[in-house]
């Protein structure tokens, strides 16, 4: 394999802690390393300025030259602020980020140097991406890739590098990253949602779709993290017995934030706001030393870069404060997991926000016919939004602790219910004038003021409906937000699409009037989309037999899962909505199983080394104590002594069944992985360490818990829970 030339330098952010005032504003360092519309406009030439603009709005190509003054520009504006580096900053499908430093410098003849920097390498790279996961787009031999701008989201400062944010394509044109499919899905949401939009209102020229994120996280001490190879491995304890106390007293949810974490957080804050990530809310989370941090929502291809930015910044600036940030979706067993609540919306370039209800009956009409298309397309896609959010490790969050189940649902709340309910009576084909008018007035007039009182939420849901936007709650805390939003876009465009289709031919063929006509396709969808609707608690297990009865699925593993990406349906609508190629589907497809079986694999290896070289030994060496303890009572209490070593007998007997036991499942596991090893077909593979591998895990953590509890905590050899969830 050739060397991996990617590398993050790691040092570039720790090594220059930011020294801002306490008394200094956000908003004065806000963006202030970002080459953002200030900074352009100070240092591009008008014509740069134009050209990058009408890029970033309207898509247009940035001519060579213009490319040129604005590689120019870029490079002065970094060096005005010490930096000696570039890179084309990218998201292959490893789920980190990449990234390759050149210098600015330059030799043009003997001891003589410049900086430059050029259009050309601003516009595009050829990273040696052998490396990087392809799924068989790429052999190792054809190992080219390039990387190219993306003017959209605006170049940074990170450390003392300008980082330029970039798509990852092959020579051949497929997309080897997160990027390009999200901005392909971008498109196709823009151009059916504005065609949408122009029955309502003929200014729209554009619609985009905005994502706020919410990062749910875990700051542990790192020495502790540190002596725990799990953690270190795997981002997850793989076993470890509940701690005494754990979340049950719910008193660390909102608590006072503790001083070593919120002094990591202003850090991290400072960070963000340098970088342009607007972030807004800190508090605590339910678990103890769980946290969550949410900016302002941005346009969704900025808010995914700042997404993936923040996870990498998160680390950096941890590491500052001697804390591991764990980020995993269910780092500790028993406590809730972490996730990252995607809360989308679209909104016209005339400003309208198309998920909030309006003042008039007519915009009224509008967000009706985005909030119920947004419905229509998750039930007819529910299976693929499931699988947009599978991952080994969301595996374990959903439908545990307070994480939303595998079956996707859409709550709307009490009040649009009504709505939908009262709209699916309406009459079929022409309205009379009274229809219209009480249409108008009772039906759609009312939305506003109903829906300010509409805040009984209901945290169980995984889509849910919050009053001008759907939160997507099923998100693990690790993902890349592109998945997800690639796939939510790409459904609703394509519904849009159809809906258009349907409503244009009531009113050519039909000769009904737009309004008429859009209510009549409404209220089939209201019918048609009824299953998907769910108020109730999506924790209770009368929900998943309901749910069964409703035609959904719920699919709770990442294979079974995964398995609908590649249904024709799904080739069909990615490649009809131009979002990805058969090709590239079934690449990434294949990505996201041999990433599952990895991770299982990796788990697998590390738990049955921990289980064999850690626990069995320490309860050994502890046994062996009880064990000449009991041959000393023998000799002092000769006639007593059955009475007196009773306890410490029975503790040495079960010492020795929990070893046993943990022997024969490792032994087990080992034999599971082999054979699952064997297996040629990927598919296969991965539901062998599912359904064999994995399970074995839950066998071994539960006899090394229960050594915990017998062992003495002097010489147990890993950092426990209570120690990890309750060291401030
Ligand atoms: P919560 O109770 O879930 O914390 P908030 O009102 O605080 O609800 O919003 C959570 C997130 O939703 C924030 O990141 C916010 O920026 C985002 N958000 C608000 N409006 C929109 C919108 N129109 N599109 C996308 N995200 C939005
Ligand atoms: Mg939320």
């Amino acid at each position: 394999m050739p060397t991996l030339r990617f590398h993050a330098v790691k040092e570039s952010l720790t090594r220059k802690p930011v020294v801002v005032e306490e008394s200094q504003k956000r908003s004065e360092i806000f963006g202030e390393n970002v080459f953002n519309e200030n900074a352009m406009r100070q240092y591009l030439t008008r014509d740069a300025f134009l050209g990058v603009m009408s890029a970033v709005q309207d898509g247009t190509k940035i001519k060579r030259t213009i490319a040129d003054q604005v590689a120019a520009s870029m490079k002065d504006w970094a060096l005005s602020k010490g930096v000696t580096h570039y890179t084309h900053w990218f998201q292959p499908l490893t789920g980190a980020t990449a990234e390759k430093h050149d210098a600015f410098f330059e030799t043009v003849s003997e001891g003589m140097a410049i900086e430059k920097f050029d259009g050309g390498q601003l516009v595009q790279q050829e990273p040696d991406a052998s490396s990087f996961p392809s799924g068989g787009i790429r052999n190792t031999f054809e190992a080219r890739g390039y990387t190219a701008w993306d003017p959209t989201s605006p170049a940074f400062i990170y450390g003392t590098t300008l980082c330029i944010p970039t798509i990852f394509v092959a020579y051949t044109g497929e997309a080897l990253d997160y990027k390009t499919p999200l901005l392909r899905a971008l498109h196709a949401v823009d151009d059916a949602a504005t065609d949408v939009c122009r029955y309502f209102d003929k200014n729209v020229k554009k619609v985009s779709s905005s994502l706020g994120w919410e990062q749910e996280y875990f700051l542990i001490d790192k020495m502790l993290a540190a002596s725990r190879p799990d953690l270190t491995l795997t981002g997850r304890t793989l076993l470890g017995h509940s701690s005494a106390k754990g979340q049950q007293l719910d008193d660390h949810y909102f608590g006072a934030i503790p001083n070593r974490a919120f002094n990591f957080m202003r850090d991290l804050e400072t960070e963000c706001m340098l970088l342009g990530i607007p972030v807004k809310t800190r508090h605590n989370e339910v678990a103890p030393n769980q946290f969550e941090l949410a900016p302002i929502y941005e346009e969704a291809n900025l808010a995914v870069d700042h997404n993936a930015l923040l996870m990498d910044v998160m680390g950096r600036v941890a590491s500052r404060h001697n804390f591991k940030v764990l980020l995993h979706e269910k780092p500790f067993a028993g406590m809730n997991g972490s996730g990252k609540h995607n809360n989308w919306s679209l909104s016209t370039d005339t400003g309208v926000n198309l998920l909030a209800p309006g003042k008039t009956p007519m915009s009224n009409l509008q967000f009706l016919t985005f909030f119920i298309n947004t419905i229509k397309a998750v039930h007819t896609y529910e299976e693929l939004l499931r699988a947009s959010i599978a991952s080994a490790g969301n595996d374990h969050r959903l439908g545990a602790n307070e994480a939303p189940p595998a079956i996707i649902s859409v709550f709307i709340g009490e009040q649009l219910t009504k709505v939908l309910n009262e709209l699916e009576g309406v009459t079929k084909g022409k309205l009379s004038p009274q229809e219209k008018t009480e249409l108008k007035l009772n039906v759609v007039g009312k939305i506003p003021d109903v829906l300010l009182d509409n805040t009984d939420r209901n945290r169980t849901s995984p889509f849910a409906f919050t009053g001008n936007k759907f939160e997507f709650r099923a998100v693990g805390s690790t993902a890349n937000c592109s998945n997800p939003m690639t796939i939510l876009n790409t459904i609703v465009a394509k519904q849009l699409i159809d809906f258009k289709v349907e409503v244009d031919k009531l009113i050519d063929g039909k000769g009904l009037k737009k309004d008429e006509a859009v209510f009549n396709v409404l209220r089939e969808y209201i019918k048609s989309c009824k299953p998907i609707l769910f108020e109730g608690n999506g924790y209770d297990e009368a929900w998943q037999k309901e749910a069964k009865k409703r035609g959904l699925s719920n699919n709770k593993t990442t294979p079974e899962a995964l398995k609908v990406k590649i249904s024709k349906q799904v080739i069909k609508l990615f490649e009809e909505m131009n979002v990805m190629s058969e090709i590239e589907t079934r690449a990434r497809y294949e990505i996201e199983v041999e990433a599952y079986i990895m991770h299982i694999q990796i788990e697998g290896r590390v738990l049955g080394d921990i289980a064999r070289n850690h626990i069995v030994p320490t309860a050994v060496k502890y046994q062996n104590i009880l064990i000449e303890n009991v041959k000393g009572l023998k000799e002092i209490f000769d006639k007593d002594f059955e009475r007196v070593s009773k306890e410490q007998i029975n503790l040495i007997e079960q010492i020795s069944s929990h070893i046993e036991s943990i022997n024969t499942n490792v032994t087990k596991m080992i034999d599971a992985r082999k054979k699952a090893n064997g297996l040629d077909d990927i598919e296969k593979k991965a539901t062998a360490y599912c359904n064999n591998v994995k399970p074995l895990f839950d066998d071994i953590r539960y006899h090394c818990d229960k050594l915990e509890l017998l062992v003495d905590d002097e010489i147990w050899p890993l950092t426990k829970y209570r120690e990890m969830l309750f060291t401030r």
